[in-house]
């Protein structure tokens, strides 16, 4: 039997540890963090998040995913908001019932944890942070943080699912030819609050993913169960009115009274909301080789952290943790080969989603308030319709298949060509016609 440590019990680490326990093996799973369960949840990074089709599917293999849905809400298109308040909806498909989840962090942590709790080779322990692995024997050094006591965890193989800033990646830096590369984008985020209503209901729409798209900046907002949204104001760091500029409660009643009216009256808590959340920040993380021998490995965040414009870091490190299980399994008795097999299968596909989710920061503060925008969603619908199985919008494939990332990528690509040329020559025919028949009327 193979021992595993695995660092990190974020998101992909508690389920990793089940598809692991699962198989049989033993696990042991270090989070530097107190159990999210004793009410002690760190927020600081999005407090829901958008469950879809590659993360629901990861979680049904465990019998997960029924579990989770119970907390989840479903969210069916974008509701946008524009500057006077009028609101447009666009729904994610032409098939109404294709939706997002929108979904607690904490409770998904929770149902992961306990599922891989049920697996008696799985030992879970918090407040436990690793400061170092030994990439030759795999040992990973581990302090206690309530008891400052260091130990030296031995196990045949250390995986990393210790997130964006990854102590076992930062150990793996130091490798000769390892490559690693991060880019910040120039807007950070801050999370704000619309609380229920007098009754416990939601002061707006409830099946939908909130977006004011106001160009260079957004806020989005995502409903929770017990009736309140999270809002998310993605905005530039610096310039003579970013968040690095506004100082004062005038300077932040100013912007939400301009560029949010409608959602001002919504936020009570705005001023003390904006002060006392932390500013975070958006990176993308590449690297390669995502394993060192058969020793150690990289899982979720860790191995490549993308900007949250696709609603799919989460979703991405739950398929890697379904695409790992399935290596082990064909490669059984070889985590080499299983590592290296994982690696080739994944990484084009996180290197796709990494530049598909900067797009889409684009896509969604700047194009969703167009008209012109709006038609292309009608089109790319009535494409769909007219092509079913052949034509597939890019928002389709990454949402709601298990399409490839890079696949999608390049089948989008493709799909657009097509149109685009096939609209340039009707354009052409159109107005050779036009022309034709003036020519006609004067001769
Ligand atoms: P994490 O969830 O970050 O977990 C890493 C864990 O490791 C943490 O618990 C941390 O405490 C622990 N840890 C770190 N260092 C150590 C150490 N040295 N020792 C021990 N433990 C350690 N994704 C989606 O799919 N849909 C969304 O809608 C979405 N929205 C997002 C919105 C925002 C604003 C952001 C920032 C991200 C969003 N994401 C979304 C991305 C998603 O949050 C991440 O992709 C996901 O959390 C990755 O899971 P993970 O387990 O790899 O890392």
């Amino acid at each position: 039997m193979r021992r595993f440590t695995l660092i990190g019990s974020g998101l992909a680490g508690g389920l990793l540890a089940a598809y692991l326990g699962k198989r049989g093996y033993e696990v042991d799973l270090f989070e530097r963090r107190p159990d999210p369960r004793a009410g002690n949840f760190v927020g600081g990074r999005s407090i829901n998040l958008a469950l879809s089709t590659r993360g629901i599917h990861a979680l049904e293999q465990l019998g997960l995913a029924d579990e989770v849905l119970k907390h989840a809400i479903p969210m069916r298109g974008r509701m946008i908001h524009d500057r006077s308040g009028s609101l447009h909806f666009a729904p994610y498909d032409r098939d109404p019932a294709m939706h997002i989840n929108s979904i607690g962090r904490a409770a998904l942590n929770t149902v992961t944890i306990e599922a891989a709790q049920r697996f008696p080779s799985v030992r879970v322990r918090f407040n436990h942070r690793c400061t170092d692995v030994d990439l030759e024997s795999g040992a990973a050094r581990v302090i206690n943080d309530l008891t400052n006591e260091t130990t030296e965890v031995d196990s045949d193989v250390t995986i990393g699912v210790d997130g964006a800033f990854s102590a076992v990646r930062r150990a793996m830096q130091r490798l000769d030819r390892f490559d690693f590369s991060q880019s910040y984008l120039a807007h950070g985020y801050k999370e704000l609050t619309i609380p229920p209503a007098g009754d416990g209901g939601w002061q707006m729409e409830r099946n939908a993913l909130h977006i004011w798209p106001r160009r260079s900046f957004m806020m989005i907002a995502l409903p929770n169960p017990d009736g309140s949204f999270t809002c998310t104001l993605f905005y530039p760091f610096d310039g003579p009115t970013g968040f690095a500029a506004m100082r004062s409660d005038d300077d932040i009643r100013r912007l939400f009274d301009d560029q949010f009216p409608d959602a001002v009256p919504l936020m009570p808590t705005l001023l003390d909301d904006f002060r006392g959340n932390p500013t975070g920040s958006l990176v993308t993380i590449r690297c390669a080789p995502w394993y060192h021998r058969d020793r150690v490995a990289l899982v979720g965040d860790a191995a490549h952290a993308v900007v949250p414009f696709y609603g799919q870091g989460m979703n991405a490190a739950f398929e890697d943790c379904f695409v790992l299980d399935q290596c082990l399994a064909e490669h059984r008795g070889d985590p080499g080969r299983a590592f290296a097999d994982y690696f080739a299968r994944r990484k084009a596909n996180t290197d796709a989603l990494a530049d598909l989710a900067v797009q889409n920061f684009i896509e969604m503060r700047d194009k969703t308030a167009s008209r012109r925008f709006r038609a292309r969603k009608r089109l790319d619908h009535a494409l769909e319709a007219l092509f079913p199985g052949i034509y597939l919008p890019l928002y389709r494939m990454v949402t709601f298949s298990r399409i490839p990332y890079a696949q999608a990528q390049r089948r989008a690509r493709l799909q657009d060509r097509i149109v685009y040329s096939v609209l340039g020559m009707a354009v052409t025919a159109i107005v050779a016609a036009g022309a034709w028949a003036a020519f006609s009327t004067i001769r």
